[in-house]
């Protein structure tokens, strides 16, 4: 991507953090490149967060609770967040622009996450004055009043994968509820959430209610789990942070969500409506370079039908493209090149074990040399117990494997440790409702699969896909804990 195209990002820009309104830069100076995965270009610096960041971070959050923030009503947090929800769509491009070239996105779905952003802040903006406690009856010489209130400081860990909607279903659910948020961005996508900040800022946020340290996960994002501060935290990620994460949640005894990785299934009975799964079941694992933790990586597909699905599935990831998110091509590069030889080590790994790619994608002549692409790759038959059948590898590779019987496809579904997100394709209702009742995870989607699907539905996962839930009115509730008033008064 040529610097030209964005004129909001001169080259080798540096981008601070914001701390209680205030863009500074980290406590020690230090900076992080900003490595394109388009072209591997280093196009921008950001701060290298501190401890000493988050601590300032951190106070400035608790002052605005106690201070201008908390006093507004429900009604004006909610005023506010919609205002936002204006500006950020208004800026969409702009976002998508900075987003591909920070991330490598695709720019369609880049500006898809800019308007999914807006949509969180509208959709929390106009449920902040809707939450509400309950009367519970109880002596008749006492009243009883339970009152929904935020936890106070919330942190908030956001993974790159997505970083615009993550930050949107994470920091504006808090921001509703009333608290004040300290974010730690990915070293990997930051400046979407930085513009956004300054976005807030524009809006008329009172300073230190949205407080933003970029820097390293083991610095900046551990000493924001760690601190005593922080009244409840936010963490979207690996299950082996999000445990480092729970693990310093609990020396404080606040609470956490955990929103971790997925090896979700798609799985096809032999009555299903091939015509409209096809496209379904291909784009739930591409969309994003299969960098989607509910993407839909592993096929079951029943015995009968199997050798026909995979050879029309094969037949279309031939026509897969990975290229320059400015040519809308199916997928983008991967973030960085640790993630790019992550995958291509995976599907080394499954060639010497005798896997078979029965259909792989290209990378497009076009794209830059220096860019991290890999082509999407489809194996079959892979057994259920393979790695490769049980790890995420978070890139754009498919597995399929048959099964016999609704049981079967019930068993192997459940079968990873995971359990985010799971696809049913049948046209029986009965069977559908059977099979998507049985599975242990926390969104079933029956004929569609939405990755995530819709702000305003829960979202979150169980086993090692972690626990408590974002997004929908659930995700509101999940940002504040109750207070109950017991009143004599005879
Ligand atoms: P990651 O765990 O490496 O990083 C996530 C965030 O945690 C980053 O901001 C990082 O800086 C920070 N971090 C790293 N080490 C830390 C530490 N010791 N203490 C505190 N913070 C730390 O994950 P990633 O590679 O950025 O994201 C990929 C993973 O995230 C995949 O497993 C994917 O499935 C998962 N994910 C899950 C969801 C969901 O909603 N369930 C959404 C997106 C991504």
């Amino acid at each position: 991507m040529n610097d030209q195209i964005n004129p909001h990002i001169a080259p080798n820009m540096v981008f601070k953090n914001l701390i209680g309104g205030k863009e500074v830069p980290a406590s020690d100076g230090m900076l992080l490149d900003v490595v394109s995965p388009v072209d591997g270009t280093l196009f921008a610096k950001i701060a290298a967060g501190t401890a000493q960041d988050v601590d300032a971070a951190v106070k400035a959050a608790r002052s605005a609770f106690e201070g201008p923030w908390g006093k507004l009503t429900a009604t004006e947090r909610g005023r506010l967040l919609m205002k936002l929800a204006t500006i950020v769509e208004a800026h969409a491009d702009e976002l998508a622009t900075l987003e591909s070239r920070d991330n490598g996105k695709p720019l369609r779905q880049s500006r898809a996450d800019a308007v999914a952003l807006a949509r969180y802040f509208e959709f929390y903006g106009s449920a902040a004055d809707k939450l509400h406690g309950d009367v519970i009856p109880y002596l008749n010489t006492h009243f009883i009043g339970v009152e929904r209130v935020p936890h106070g400081v919330t942190g908030h860990i956001v993974p790159w994968n997505y970083p615009m909607q993550i930050f949107g279903r994470s920091v504006g659910a808090a921001l509703a509820a009333g608290n004040a948020t300290v974010v730690k961005p990915a070293e990997d996508a930051s400046l979407t959430i930085l513009r956004v900040s300054q976005l807030a800022s524009e809006a008329g946020f009172p300073d230190g209610a949205l407080n933003i340290v970029t820097g390293l996960g083991r610095t900046a994002g551990a000493a924001l789990a760690a601190h005593p501060g922080i009244d409840f935290l936010s963490f979207t990620g690996s299950p082996e942070t999000g445990t480092a994460v729970q693990i310093a949640a609990a020396k404080n005894h606040v609470g956490v969500t955990l929103e971790l990785g997925g090896k979700s299934a798609q799985v096809v009975f032999d009555d299903a409506d091939l015509e409209r799964a096809l496209p379904t079941l291909v784009n739930a694992i591409i969309q994003n370079g299969g960098q989607t933790c509910s993407a839909g990586s592993r096929l079951l597909i029943q015995r009968g039908i199997f050798d026909d699905v995979v050879s029309a599935i094969a037949e279309r990831f031939r026509a897969l493209r990975a290229g320059h998110p400015e040519r809308e091509p199916d997928l983008g590069p991967m973030i960085n090149q640790a993630q790019q030889r992550r995958v291509l080590g995976y599907l080394e790994r499954a060639r010497n074990e005798g896997l078979r790619i029965v259909g792989e994608g290209v990378v497009a002549i076009d794209a830059p040399a220096e860019g991290f692409y890999v082509p999407p790759a489809f194996l079959a038959p892979v057994p259920h117990e393979s790695i490769l059948s049980q790890e995420e590898v978070f890139g754009p590779v498919l597995v399929a494997t048959p099964f016999e019987d609704e049981a079967d496809a019930i068993r192997l579904a459940n079968g990873t440790p995971y359990g985010l997100a799971a696809g049913v394709w049948t046209r029986d209702a009965m069977r559908s409702t059977r099979v998507g009742r049985a599975m242990r995870v926390g969104q079933v989607f029956v004929n569609c699969y939405g990755a995530g699907g819709g702000i305003e539905l829960p979202f979150g996962g169980f086993g090692r896909s972690g626990h408590g839930r974002e997004k929908g009115f659930e995700g509101l509730v999940e940002f504040t804990t109750t207070k109950t008033l017991v009143i004599a008064h005879g």
